[in-house]
């Protein structure tokens, strides 16, 4: 482990205002106790798309892989490309539909694994893949719509579509997979439709004399809830990052959160009662408060929303956030912490002491869900990897 002084980079880190503190032991946590759901033929899929939902996409890749995953998921060609030039040669599912003859010679450039959805995109395919030579077939993913309404051919045009691609020479059919609309409901009727679906569609396929070598249906949600759904591998997203899709679902396995926010106290001051704080005044003390100026805003992807809604950790304790938050900074009433000092450390999310705040906790509070919440964090903080145990502040390495 290094210290502050062996490395420049951590010597900056040691003076950010606010950073993501993600723990890759918990990612290998997170992934044991999926696989630990599924059978031996069942393969696992870490999508870690949207920089690994604000993660670090190389740091969750590279970990996922050695706890037990063997293939990746992204969204976008950039985030294929981020991973193969990091090194790792696994499997990688671009999940997004593509189309130009320059991502497609990109796709075949970096050996990313396209979704093709239609069958005018499967002869497009076809012919820049034909344009590039004498290659190897490249490997496609068929994809159905059973129910989501969103990518992929209708189920019940699916055998045409599949025997259109198998007769393609220089494309070659990986898998046919779909996506379920509703896996994180209790009431499981339209997910046991999807897969009703998709399984007739399969055996359509099949009956064509089309074997595709693997099948897919599941996300986080279908993971947790139903083998049946798992097929030959699983696609998880959210729980590989220690959340759960929905409160029912939270006996399942043992999963840990990954990400920690946190931000440094720049100020502290003393306001009289009776005066305004922040923009638009939504906050008036109602006593002599002790309030604190932490530096992390809405541009790091905490939502305005939660503006007077929430509260964060200060040396263990919980205390309330208060008037609107700006674009770089936000307000805190410490009128319980006695000497707080600028340069000590605000808990967003995560762990300090006893005390843990979820992303759940915010996107309850603004009515949305935690997928977003993850994915909010810019840029502009850095994503610093740490060691266990959750909340130790101990830095290893700059993700
Ligand atoms: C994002 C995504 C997933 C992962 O979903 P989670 O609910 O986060 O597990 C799986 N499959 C597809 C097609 C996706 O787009």
């Amino acid at each position: 482990m290094l210290s502050w002084d062996q490395s420049p980079s951590l010597a900056l880190m040691r003076q950010e205002r606010a950073w993501v503190e993600v723990n890759p032991a918990a990612i290998a946590h997170n992934v044991r106790q999926i696989r630990s759901l599924l059978s031996n033929r069942t393969e696992l899929m870490a999508v870690v798309k949207a920089d690994a939902y604000g993660h670090g996409a190389i740091t969750v890749a590279q970990t996922a892989l050695q706890a037990g995953a063997t293939w990746l998921g992204v969204a976008t060609i950039p985030e294929g490309i981020e991973l193969r030039e990091a090194g790792i040669d696994a499997p990688i599912l671009v999940l997004g539909a593509h189309h130009m003859p320059e991502q497609i010679r990109a796709i075949a450039r970096w050996q990313l694994q396209p979704t093709l959805c239609t069958p005018r995109q499967a002869l497009i395919f076809s012919e820049v893949m034909g344009e590039l030579g004498d290659r190897d077939p490249l490997a496609v993913h068929l994809k159905l719509d059973t129910g989501m309404s969103r990518l992929g051919t209708l189920w019940q045009e699916a055998a045409e579509f599949a025997q259109l691609v198998q007769g393609l020479p220089s494309l070659r059919i990986a898998s046919v997979y779909s996506h379920l609309a509703t896996a994180e409901a209790p009431d499981q009727t339209v997910a046991k439709q999807q897969q009703q679906r998709f399984e007739t569609a399969v055996a359509q396929i099949q009956a064509l004399g089309i074997i595709p070598p693997r099948l897919h249906l599941a996300n986080s949600a279908a993971t947790l809830t139903d083998s049946t759904l798992h097929y030959d591998m699983v696609r998880a997203g959210l729980a590989l990052y220690g959340l759960y899709p929905a409160s029912h679902l939270n006996r399942v396995v043992n999963l840990k959160p990954a990400l920690q926010v946190k931000a440094r106290v720049t100020q502290v001051k003393t306001i009289q009662p009776g005066v305004g704080v922040s923009y638009g005044h939504r906050f008036v003390s109602d006593r002599e408060t002790q309030i604190a100026v932490v530096g992390i805003g809405y541009a790091d992807g905490v939502p305005r929303n939660l503006s007077n809604k929430i509260s964060v950790l200060v040396r263990g304790q919980r205390v309330p956030q208060i008037g609107a938050v700006t674009m770089d900074q936000l307000m805190i009433d410490v009128s319980t912490i006695a000497d707080l000092r600028e340069g000590e450390v605000v808990t967003l999310l995560g762990r300090d002491g006893d005390q843990f705040i979820s992303a759940d906790d915010w996107a309850n509070t603004l009515g949305t869900i935690s997928w977003e919440i993850l994915c909010d964090f810019k840029h502009r903080l850095p994503r610093i990897a740490v060691s266990q145990p959750l909340g130790d502040r101990t830095l290893e390495f700059n993700v």
